[in-house]
């Protein structure tokens, strides 16, 4: 109903269910007219193949292009299964969650570069990206859009990858690695120094190249592993007169 007032019409007397299951009366309920308001159009005839989404999709945009006046962006009411999403890029971190939650493939990555990608006529407005967000920056909006650009992908975000300041290799995103830095820098024991805090923009690798050398390098002023005791150390002991633990400060 919301369609097709949308789209100019009144929906009074439109849209009907009829739950009939003896074929006489449904065809009688179908042919007396009491279902039928005034003619939108000539009747015209789809191919209904695919989906049940894109069979829908091809009626309605088949009664939008006999409605003159309809705008192209149908508003709907909330929880409608069509709609689009919008994400705040100044919160989001290209975490990729809502990718992974996503059950209808409206939202994908790309694998060359931090990105989310987003088509409209696929998303069914479950609202999991949106519970799913660690950021809280997702907007649901409900509408149908008519425009065939509603069946491509569009970027919704994306950015440069962050690059190692060591080693210059590409790792993670930029505003994940300032949102990290912003609050560990200073606020946690492993992250006062200068030296410390410059760890957070590097790789794993370089990382642990930068730790291990650092002047007061907890890698290194561990103490060494004790050596392993074995069951000749205790034969030998025992041969010896000596408890294991004299035998081992002496060997
Ligand atoms: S919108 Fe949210 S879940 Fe999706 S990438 Fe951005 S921060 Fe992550
Ligand atoms: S609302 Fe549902 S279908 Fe739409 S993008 Fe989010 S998870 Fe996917």
């Amino acid at each position: 109903r919301a369609l097709v007032t949308g789209m100019g019409h009144t929906s009074e007397n439109r849209i009907a269910i009829v739950c009939d299951s003896d074929p006489d009366k449904l065809a009688e309920a179908l042919s007396d007219g009491s279902y039928a308001g005034p003619l939108i159009s000539a009747p015209r005839r789809i191919a209904a193949v695919g989906g049940k989404r894109d069979v829908a999709r091809l009626a309605i945009t088949t009664l939008h292009s006999a409605s003159p006046e309809a705008p192209a962006l149908l508003s709907l009411p909330e929880q409608a299964p069509y709609g689009r999403i919008a994400i705040d890029r100044d919160g989001c971190t290209l975490c990729l969650s809502c990718v992974s939650a996503c059950p209808a493939g409206a939202l994908s990555d790309n694998p060359d570069r931090p990105q989310v990608s987003f088509i409209e006529s696929a998303c069914v407005q479950c609202g999991l990206c949106q519970t799913t967000c660690p950021e809280n920056v997702i907007s649901l909006e409900a509408r149908f859009n008519t425009e065939a650009s509603a069946m491509q992908p569009m970027v919704l975000h994306s950015e440069e990858p962050a690059t190692c300041t060591s080693c210059g290799k590409a790792f993670g995103t930029k505003s994940t690695i300032e949102r990290i830095k912003s609050q560990l820098a200073g606020k946690h024991h492993m992250f006062r120094s200068d030296a410390q805090v410059n760890l957070i923009e590097m790789c794993d690798d370089c990382r642990i190249n930068a730790q291990w050398n650092m002047e007061d390098s907890l890698l290194r002023t561990t103490s060494p592993r004790p050596r392993l005791r074995t069951t000749d150390d205790y034969l030998e002991a025992q041969e010896s007169g000596l408890s294991v633990e004299d035998f081992l400060k002496e060997h």
